[in-house]
């Protein structure tokens, strides 16, 4: 059969079980793929042999009829996830060389159902980034406009670019302030970030510990239910894994969005977003009433303090988590004098720049004296953000927002920090109140770039989100296909 790597999940599932092709003819028409989308630069590191192995047993599994959930679907992991014997340095040199002796819960997950791993993703270091530009291994490029050399987004870059590039057929990401949102947005494909607690973050390299949400990027809505449904559910080693029931999310699809309301926040309109986008939200609105939803126009006034908020807690916990760097326990160390020099060299050589901004900025909004001005301060209006979502759903189901106020930008054109920041303004406040958003591409901007728009939900309802996300999806038909992509 030819082009192997237009199938979706679901399709490739009925097409391996219908003995179209094995799942080791797949694999490897993935591996060409990756060769052959390199210069993006998406992968940092790659498992083949082990891959072709796990195909073998999965073609075995088909031939009996014993297929798993995932049977014989290759996938790349970002590279925050732990890969049991697979190096894993979350794109860090303090982290080179480091071959974890586990694997992570979610990673676990999607083997135990018969996934097969691609290999590891780029992604901003430990997370921290719009861009993937701070990726120790240099900036991976998005497969749309690809001799424009556009930035894929960030943090899960290379898990947006490999799955748009067709260089996976699904990615992991992780999700901390958007990482996993907006990166989608950027390639055109389909992310999610479940509730907080919905997966598992053990075996995940901490970045935040009281934001980072792990969550599937793929080609589309039903492969990303089928993603998390495998991905999720309760872990006894992650004590804020939460135990609810995890729904058929992919056979319960489909549902029709006939009277619900949704609601669309007067303030994700704010200044500095891009016609396009605007533009792209209005089509949305407009496929929605199509649908029977009802749209109802809501007040978010404590948004504006989501980015000022994320940026004193995300480095607090980030300069905690990353103490454990300290050249003994894990991955690279760098000698010295003295115990104290060897800490020192280490971690000066180890962590980049935007990593280290973060320590510092974590460190001082946690000393003593700042504590309560900063850290203290900013939890409580983290709070109050959270009551202002359980209150707009008493009144409404969902709401839509645009993912991101700009399309991907060219690579070393935002030096400005602020900017970077800036990115995220609309997918930070769902990671502070710890609730489900999905961002599904809708549309192509002037400049023939993907356009992204957000659907949040309440805690828990990600077969919600799913299910708008299905029926938007129907109506954009986003059937593109990026030119920096395998199948060209
Ligand atoms: N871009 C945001 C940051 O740099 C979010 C990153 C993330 O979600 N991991 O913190």
């Amino acid at each position: 059969m030819s082009n192997l790597l237009q199938f979706s999940i679901s399709e490739v599932l009925s097409l391996l079980e219908k003995k179209e092709f094995s799942t080791k003819e797949l694999l490897e028409a993935y591996i060409n793929a990756i060769e052959k989308t390199k210069d993006l630069n998406m992968y940092l590191t790659t498992c083949f042999d082990k891959a072709l192995e796990q195909a073998k047993v999965s073609d075995v599994n088909y031939m009996n009829g014993n297929q798993r959930l995932l049977e014989g679907i290759p996938v790349g992991v970002k590279d925050m996830f732990c890969t049991k014997g697979i190096e894993t340095t979350a794109s860090s040199n303090i982290l080179k060389k480091f071959v974890p002796t586990y694997e992570s819960t979610v990673t676990q997950n999607l083997w135990n159902q018969g996934a097969i791993n691609l290999g590891k993703l780029s992604c901003d270091e430990f997370a921290m980034g719009s861009s993937n530009e701070t990726a120790a291994k240099g900036k991976v490029i998005n497969p749309w406009n690809f001799e424009e050399e556009r930035t894929p987004g960030g943090s899960s870059g290379g898990s947006a670019a490999a799955v748009a590039a067709k260089a996976a057929l699904a990615a992991t990401g992780t999700d901390t302030g958007g990482s996993i949102r907006q990166p989608a947005a950027f390639c055109g494909v389909v992310g999610l970030k479940p509730t907080y607690g919905r997966c598992s973050r053990w075996g995940i390299v901490a970045f935040a510990s009281s934001l980072d949400q792990a969550g599937p990027i793929t080609r589309n809505v039903s492969d990303a239910a089928l993603m998390l449904q495998v991905m999720s559910g309760y872990d006894p080693k992650d004590s804020t894994s939460s135990n609810k029931n995890v729904p058929n999310f992919y056979n319960d699809l489909g549902k029709s969005i006939k009277g619900i309301k949704i609601g669309i926040p007067e303030e994700y309109n704010s200044n500095g977003i891009s016609s396009d986008i605007l533009d792209a939200k209005d089509l949305t609105v407009n496929f929605l009433k199509e649908n029977g939803a009802e749209i109802i126009p809501v007040k978010l006034p404590l948004t504006k303090y989501s980015l000022p908020v994320y940026y004193i807690v995300a480095p607090a916990e980030a300069s905690s988590n990353l103490a454990r760097y300290d050249g003994v326990r894990y991955g690279a160390r760098v000698d010295g004098n003295s115990l104290d020099e060897m800490y020192e060299n280490t971690r000066h050589l180890g962590f980049g720049d935007e990593v280290k901004r973060r320590i510092m900025i974590g460190t001082y909004v946690l000393s003593s004296g700042y504590y309560d001005a900063y850290y203290l301060k900013a939890q409580k209006v983290r709070r109050l953000i959270k009551n202002e979502f359980t209150e707009i759903f008493k009144k409404v189901d969902f709401l839509i927002t645009p993912t991101t106020p700009t399309t991907a930008f060219k690579l070393g054109s935002t030096q400005d920090l602020l900017t970077m920041y800036l990115n995220d303004v609309f997918t930070v406040p769902a990671s502070l109140a710890g609730i489900p958003g999905i961002s599904i591409p809708i549309k192509l901007d002037k400049d023939k770039l993907p356009v992204g728009i957000q659907i949040l939900g309440q805690d828990f309802d990600e077969q919600g989100i799913l299910n708008v996300a299905n029926v938007l999806e129907a109506c954009a038909a986003f059937n593109y296909v990026p030119n920096g992509s395998a199948q060209w």
